[in-house]
């Protein structure tokens, strides 16, 4: 070897040594060796190595790392995309929790905000505080109708709006769309998005429509009423040629139950004729709230209105005490039980708890046939509809939950389907082209977990206490939660329509 080429090979040489040694100081190349893939199109799963760099996966297969790649030993995990959530209320909390551990130790790499009809304000600046404030989590953003409501009618809401109001409202809305939101979010069964007609909703979503969003919203009725009110939601996609989400798909009144059939096919044939419908749902039976909540009429100290409002959920022994300051010997037990003992009726109990300063109640009102029913669609997908500090479990637990109770003990659904419902499927809805799949190309949000221990902890009395089993999880390729802790990164994008 001339000395000419002897130098040449000690350059080359030192390039490879100093390209391997920036990416191993700076963390960006890594190698995820021997672990099953869910590569989330719901296919079965396979052995498979996926290396990425930066922020893109660049092979997937029998690839091996290449020098200066971390290397993770997979063996006996599952790597999948990372979770969309699809329905999240951390969009507040985001600022003062940026490492989102509730979150992301779930699996979940991406937040969809502004559910329900609320959301930040203006959309724009949100984005931007978001995006010079990065959390450990991608965030994307709805536009919430009753928060534009709200700006146009101040405190006269409780009426349907006038033409020149709803013109205002979609001003509002097309500022939203061009400012990122994903589409428009509704909260029919809330105070604010209540009093608004069908029509004020078509014109709205139009709005959304011209800008490719979408129109995702808490219908009507969740109890007695849901199908009329599913019908609804159906009707505003026809009219408004917009995909529709129905959010947190459940059956809430005993006259409801076991009629997930009925509310599948109305959805189904909707679909058929062509309208774009698809739904979330949280793995949870029982919703959590203030004991006043169950007696829609607000008549708390009318012996009829409670009466109905028990036996609408199944009865008071589907009532659970979970807080309640002027007996505290009340907590964690039934209203039925607490009755019995204290040889009243549960009706008469109830009333005096409210006037005693109410309590917090935890309330067995769905039953989990129908929330099966929902799951084993192909249409339906896993969302929380919680979110840092949400009082519920489902906050913490959702995903980890789906995976090791109806995946592993019950078997309702295929780990790669379940999978699928955590990230292709939230990601098509969203158009999100390069999320919610493991393919070369694709952003590195990652998820590496254990599906033999996953499983949720969070309960209704302690409802933050975060799952076991999620291993690693990597957010534009950056590690944000490692083996049970948070680690530094903030690696969250900001996503808007425009990265489609
Ligand atoms: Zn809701």
């Amino acid at each position: 070897m001339t000395s000419s080429l002897r130098s040449l090979a000690i350059v080359i040489a030192l390039a490879l040594l100093s390209a391997g040694t920036a990416a191993q100081n700076t963390g960006r190349a890594w190698t995820i060796v021997g672990a099953d893939l869910a590569d989330g199109s719901g296919g079965a799963l396979r052995r498979a190595n996926v290396r990425f760099v930066g922020d893109r996966v660049v092979s997937v297969g029998a690839g091996a790392p290449q020098r200066g790649d971390n290397v993770v030993n997979g063996e006996g995990l599952v790597v999948a995309p990372g979770f969309i959530d699809i329905h999240n209320h951390s969009s507040g909390e985001l600022t003062g929790d940026p490492a989102a551990a509730t979150q992301v130790a779930q699996g979940i790499t991406t937040v969809v905000l502004g559910p329900d009809g609320g959301s930040p304000w203006p959309i724009g600046e949100y984005l931007a505080e978001r995006r010079s404030h990065p959390a450990a989590v991608n965030v994307a953003v709805f536009a919430g109708h009753a928060t534009v409501r709200r700006l146009v009618m101040g405190d006269d809401f409780k009426r349907p709006a006038r033409a020149d109001e709803v013109a205002r409202m979609a001003a509002l809305v097309d500022q939203a769309m061009r400012d990122g939101a994903m589409g428009l979010s509704s909260g029919l069964e809330y105070e604010v998005g209540g009093y608004a007609d069908t029509s004020e909703l078509v014109e709205l979503s139009k709005t959304a429509a011209r800008h490719g969003g979408i129109y995702m919203s808490h219908i009507r009725d969740e109890a007695d009423r849901s199908f009329e009110a599913l019908r609804e939601a159906i009707e505003i996609g026809e009219r408004a040629r917009i995909p529709v989400q129905i959010s947190h798909i459940k059956l809430g009144t005993v006259s409801v139950w076991h009629k997930a059939a009925e509310a599948i096919a109305i959805v189904e044939a909707a679909r058929k004729r062509g309208v774009d419908v698809t739904a979330d749902e949280y793995p949870y039976n029982a919703w959590s709230s203030t004991i006043t909540v169950l007696v829609p009429d607000k008549r708390y100290d009318y012996p009829p209105s409670v009466e109905k409002a028990l036996a609408d959920v199944g009865g008071a022994a589907n009532v659970l005490i979970v807080r309640h300051a002027a007996h505290p010997e009340y907590e964690f037990r039934t209203l039925d039980a607490v009755a019995t003992e204290r040889k009243t009726t549960p009706v008469e109990l109830f009333i005096q708890i409210v006037k005693d300063g109410g309590a917090g109640v935890v309330c067995t009102s769905m039953v989990d046939e129908d929330m099966r029913a929902f799951y084993t669609r192909p249409w339906v997908m896993v969302g929380s509809d919680g979110g840092i500090g949400t009082r519920h479990p489902r906050g913490a637990g959702t995903f980890p939950r789906v995976l090791g109770r109806y995946v592993r003990a019950e078997r309702w659904l295929t780990l790669p389907d379940a999978i699928r419902k955590m990230t292709a499927a939230p990601a098509e809805r969203l158009r999100l082209a390069r999320r919610g799949r493991i393919a070369a190309g694709a952003i590195a949000d990652i998820v590496l977990f254990d599906p033999k221990t996953v499983v949720d902890r969070s309960t209704f009395s302690d409802p933050a206490v975060l799952p076991t089993g999620i291993e690693k999880v990597f957010v534009s390729g950056e590690l944000v939660w490692d083996g049970g802790k948070p680690v530094a990164a903030r690696s969250g994008k900001v996503i808007t329509r425009s990265e489609r």
